[in-house]
């Protein structure tokens, strides 16, 4: 389905909203002095858009849940003693409305509300004939067109200054990451909305200090237009999320080590373009084996209806994935790819039986 979109360019600050954006500050406001010492690290290192959460949205009951409306005022005395801009989250009416009253610059939709459209819907009611910039984080669940339905309630309110955040995904199985980045999923949205910007936030999706720089690079490297990454003048000490902080100088010393790659650079496109070709010749020939694969599982199918068995024989699928599993790290492939690859192919698999047995079914009557 098309996505059409009425934006406007971005002018917050001039120069500020040049790639990439970068956007820093605490996780949670907690006291007016580690506001206003953050405040003034990183304006004093060139930051220009200062995040503090007020309200803060957490996983389990008992845990600091932000220290309200009073936070607002500190972050009025960051924008007027420092001209930083400054952005918090709002997960309904009554936050917007004190944002507006207490002059927030941007305001931005977090992971757990943009996965709810009622909530959203409730942000965009309360936004309507207001002129004011809205970030979107991606929804908890990698669904872009979840995703894409919170910016079309936004902008149907007529929101036209709009920024996706790219915050990772939750997933059951803990990853490396705290949320599984996914990068699909934001170039799906990229490819959807080419005009939209793209910022990453390589906080939320570490959920540690140490791989902070290498997935801030990749999404320098997949031309995403900026960061948001928190920051916090004693990190140790945070009120929320204290191991994935990072002091403002820290922040200072990872963005200068950023490599921006230059797109245009004619010699690696050309060769770029040759090694795409390849890929595109070795996919072809992959859904072509793809297809051979799901005919012989119709045929399997077929015997299995004759003879009045289940579609899943749970011994034959163990016996696959383990022999697959040993096939593929003998030509390095990991455990962890071979087995999504298979379980994506079986589920497919399983499908196409149980059409073929319902079909049998209905020439039946
Ligand atoms: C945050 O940015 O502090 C936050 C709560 O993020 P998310 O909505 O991505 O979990
Ligand atoms: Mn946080």
């Amino acid at each position: 389905m098309g996505v059409k979109l009425e934006l406007e360019q971005l002018d917050l600050c001039g120069e500020c909203m040049k790639r990439p954006i970068i956007i820093a500050g605490p996780c949670s406001a907690e006291t007016e002095e580690q506001v206003m010492a953050t405040a003034k690290d990183l304006a004093n290192n060139g930051i220009r858009i200062y995040r503090a959460g007020i309200w803060k949205p957490r996983t389990r009951p008992n845990a600091f849940e932000g220290i309200g409306s009073i936070g607002l005022e500190w972050l009025g005395k960051v924008k007027k003693e420092t001209g930083m801009q400054t952005t918090t989250e709002v997960a309904n009416a009554k936050h917007v409305e004190e944002c507006l009253k207490a002059g927030i610059d941007i305001l931005w939709i977090g992971a757990r509300t943009s996965a709810n459209p009622f909530a959203v819907q409730e942000i965009a009611d309360a936004l309507k004939g207001v002129d004011i910039p809205v970030m979107i984080k991606n929804p908890v669940n990698p669904d872009v067109e979840l995703w894409i339905g919170a910016f079309e309630r936004l902008n149907n309110a007529g929101i036209k200054r709009l920024i996706a955040i790219h915050r990772g995904f939750s997933v059951y199985d803990k990853t490396l990451f705290r949320n599984d980045p996914q990068w699909q999923v934001p170039i799906e949205l990229r490819r959807r909305i080419p005009e939209l910007k793209i910022i990453t936030d390589p906080s939320h999706i570490c959920g540690n200090r140490h791989m902070l720089y290498n997935v801030s690079q990749k999404a320098m490297d997949l031309n995403f237009d900026g960061l948001i990454i928190e920051t916090h003048n004693t990190p140790d000490l945070a009120w929320s999320d204290a191991s994935q902080q990072i002091t403002p100088d820290e922040l200072l010393t990872l963005l200068k080590r950023l490599i921006f790659r230059d797109e245009g650079d004619l010699k690696s496109m050309i060769s770029l373009a040759e090694l795409r070709e390849q890929i595109d010749k070795l996919d072809d020939k992959l859904i072509q084996i793809f297809e051979k694969r799901m005919k012989v599982v119709e045929e399997i199918g077929k015997h299995k209806k004759e003879s009045n068995i289940t579609i899943l024989q749970s011994q034959r699928w163990d016996d696959i994935v383990k022999n697959r599993i040993s096939l593929g790290s003998r030509k390095g492939l990991s455990e962890e790819f071979i087995l999504k690859v298979f379980q994506a192919i079986h589920q497919e698999s399983i499908n196409k039986q149980t059409l073929v047995m319902n079909r049998n079914q209905d020439e039946e009557k």
